[in-house]
């Protein structure tokens, strides 16, 4: 078996699910992940951890290693990496793929409150007059919660949180999905959660939070995916083995 010559930039199910995919048609792939939690999810095939030194580094990487194409299947909310990948294979000259799952969207019956980033989150928890929150939105960016003394949270995140991000009032719940509905509902009714928070990492491995609030008829707080640089992109994990294997 050669060398691989496409990287996956992954950390996502959907990474994991290419790669799985390319190496059933015989194609010689290279994963990579942040080395961000603790126990990752592997995915089949090579695997490389950790990140490159910034974008002018991934550049140099890729040509070192000889890589002809990369797909970016990283998390919707992954903004760093996602930007070094453009800037990257824009330098190298190397073909790039976006990855990218559709985001969530609201029916009639759901109760969301969209907001840009996770101090906005805040804020709007307040004004909701939130008092028992389900947090969601994982363990980074939870210094924005840190002041709110009013509500208690429920923050779920597969690893630790760093303590001194935490707010007054709250449990540690760390798990990881998929999540069922009935587990869901169960979470909301034991702990008289009022409010959820959540990105929208779009997918199906963690939206039964979302058709648990509409059970209960709670709001939710969505915050929206950052904007991205403008990449050829698919939504599905053929489409992106087929982007792969026409290229070959
Ligand atoms: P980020 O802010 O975009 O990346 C921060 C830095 O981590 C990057 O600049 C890069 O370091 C390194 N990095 C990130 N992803 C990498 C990868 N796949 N391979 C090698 N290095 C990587 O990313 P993040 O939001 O911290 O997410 C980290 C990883 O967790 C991503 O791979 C993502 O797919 C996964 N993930 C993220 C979320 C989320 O909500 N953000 C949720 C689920 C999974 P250098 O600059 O040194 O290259």
């Amino acid at each position: 078996m050669g060398a691989p010559t496409v990287l996956i930039l992954g950390g996502t199910a959907e990474a994991r699910a290419l790669a799985a995919t390319l190496d059933a048609a015989g194609v010689v792939v290279l994963s990579s992940l942040a080395g961000r939690v603790a126990r990752p999810r592997l995915p089949v095939g090579a695997v490389r951890i950790g990140g490159f030194g910034g974008p002018d580094a991934l550049a140099d990487w890729l040509v070192e290693h000889g890589i002809e194409r990369v797909v970016d299947a990283t998390h919707p909310f992954a903004e760093r990496i996602s930007g070094s990948a453009v800037h990257a294979c824009g330098v190298a000259q190397i073909p790039l793929l976006r990855l990218e799952r559709p985001g969530w969207t609201a029916g009639p019956e759901d109760r969301w409150h969209w907001v840009d980033d996770l101090p906005q989150a805040e804020t709007a928890l307040r004004e909701l007059g939130a008092r028992r929150v389900l947090l969601t939105s994982g363990r980074q960016g939870l210094a924005a919660f840190t002041a709110n003394a009013d509500a208690w949270f429920l923050i779920r995140c597969v690893d630790p949180p760093a303590p001194a991000d935490l707010p007054p009032q709250h449990e540690v719940l760390l798990d990881r999905g998929p999540y069922t509905l009935e587990g869901e509902l169960g979470l909301i009714d034991s702990h008289a959660v009022d409010t959820i928070v959540t990105k929208d990492s779009g997918g199906p491995l963690t939206e039964a939070k979302l058709h648990a609030a509409r059970a209960r008829g709670l709001p939710v707080i969505v915050v929206r995916r950052p904007p991205r640089a403008d990449v050829e992109t698919v939504a599905t994990v053929d489409d992106a083995a087929g982007w792969v294997l026409s290229q070959r």
